[in-house]
């Protein structure tokens, strides 16, 4: 028989990646911590029409890439393919906004999308991402700028570049589509069959486009930043020049306008060079619309997403992650089965010490024991054999020096390691 595999586009985090993941989780965690972010966890499925209804019919998402099923009860259900709109429905029914301030999440999990798997892109896939909820007003796009900002730092990646571009108020929007839609329409003849497609639906869409063809037509069409009204123009301004004073490192990016249906003012994007072809690990912008659209009372927010497997990606090409696997502090070794109990009762002095203790459990002989310990990194080896039982000692071996000394038995709960 066949043994059963994983499914295409999925991955196993195996125990050799781990430490990569839980070292991630940490910083995002503590990052947004430092930023006033609490973490809130949705279901992993929602009610399909909750994703038609936040992410907009005319996207890729919606149109080719969920997750959709029919349960046993008849019901039609989505395995979430991103945060925001089943983040926005949870803090709608669960009455998490507060009058007169902000409320700040973060979320952290896996998301689904059928799209074709290749480097960086998969079908079940992760993301962490922060939402503040409430402020109409350019500092809270410019805090959500900087906690993206600040992970990607502490998580020590350097090179890297912020692209920043606004749509403007819902209105403004609605001019420059119209414009790009004639403008798309004049050219439809060297437009790919995907964007002929998209020319009705979602014109802008048109402009994320990495087909060759479509670029050439997308570096002449009009710009969305010469359509912004005034209020529009002055949110835009005050975002970049906050974040020119905190000397943060951006590209007004004019064709930047990521293709989800609920963003306006400002959006933007993470890229890195490291990435290869599908080289955005983030982006997010403000989206004053959404909540209203799920049944909320009208609420401006603003937020982003980083995709996990993309920075990992990004901090393996730095080789920065190695130094952070676990390895044992100490390996417990004996010349016989005679001294089991010793071998254990030092393994768990050592435990309530905090030391990461390893044994062996498949009675190894002591040089395989020590082959172990080697294979494994252990700081320290700890012997016990016939002549330290008569002494009332140990031998402690130091592994990266190759020394050792022998100690007391009764001093192990004391020395300094
Ligand atoms: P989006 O929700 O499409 O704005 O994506 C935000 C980030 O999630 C992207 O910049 C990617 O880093 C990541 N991402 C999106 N789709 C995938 C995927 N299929 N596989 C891996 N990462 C993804």
């Amino acid at each position: 028989m066949k043994n059963i595999q994983s499914i295409k586009g999925t991955k196993d985090t195996l125990p050799s990646e781990i430490h990569k993941w839980q070292f991630l989780e940490d910083t995002f965690r503590r990052v947004s911590t430092k930023y006033g972010y609490t973490e809130l966890r949705t279901p992993i499925f929602e009610d399909s029409a909750l994703f038609h209804r936040g992410i907009g019919e005319g996207t890729d998402i919606v149109n080719k890439e969920m997750y959709t099923f029919i349960d046993k009860g008849g019901d039609s259900v989505t395995l979430r393919p991103e945060q925001t709109a089943a983040l926005i429905r949870s803090v709608v029914q669960n009455n998490l906004l507060q009058l007169g301030t902000t409320s700040k999440f973060w979320y952290f999990g896996p998301y689904f999308r059928y799209e074709r798997p290749q480097k960086g892109r998969l079908r079940q896939f992760h993301q962490y991402g922060a939402e503040c909820i409430a402020s109409p007003f350019p500092e809270s796009d410019v805090e959500v700028i900087l906690l993206a900002n600040s992970i990607i730092r502490e998580i020590g990646i350097e090179d890297y570049k912020l692209n920043i571009n606004s749509l403007g108020s819902e209105n403004s929007r609605n001019n420059y589509r119209d414009a790009l839609k004639s403008y798309l329409i004049e050219n439809q003849d060297g437009l790919s069959e995907d964007s002929k497609r998209r020319l009705d639906i979602n014109p802008l869409r048109i402009l994320d486009s990495k087909d060759e063809k479509d670029k050439l037509i997308i570096a002449n069409a009009p710009n969305i930043i010469d359509y912004l009204d005034e209020e529009s123009k002055n949110h835009f301004d005050t975002v970049i020049n906050l974040l020119s004073q905190l000397n943060v490192n951006f590209t007004i990016e004019p064709k930047l306008v990521r293709g989800l249906d609920y963003y306006n003012h400002t959006v933007f994007e993470f890229q890195s060079n490291a990435l290869g072809s599908q080289d955005s690990f983030g982006g997010g912008g403000r989206y004053n619309g959404l909540i209203e659209q799920l049944g909320g009372k009208p609420n401006p927010a603003v937020g982003f997403a980083f995709g996990v497997e993309r920075l990992i990606i990004i901090l393996d090409s730095l080789n920065k992650l190695s130094e952070l696997e676990s390895k044992p502090d100490f390996y417990i070794s004996s010349t016989s089965e005679k001294y089991l109990d010793k071998v254990y009762f030092v393994s768990e002095v050592l435990r309530k010490r905090n030391f990461n203790v390893q044994n062996d459990l498949v009675r190894k002989s002591v040089k395989g024991q020590m082959r172990e310990a080697n294979k494994l990194g252990a700081k320290y080896a700890v012997i016990i054999g016939d002549d330290e039982i008569a002494k009332g000692t140990i031998i402690l071996k130091n592994m990266t020096e190759s020394t050792q000394v022998e100690l007391a038995f009764d001093d192990i709960e004391k020395h300094q390691f």
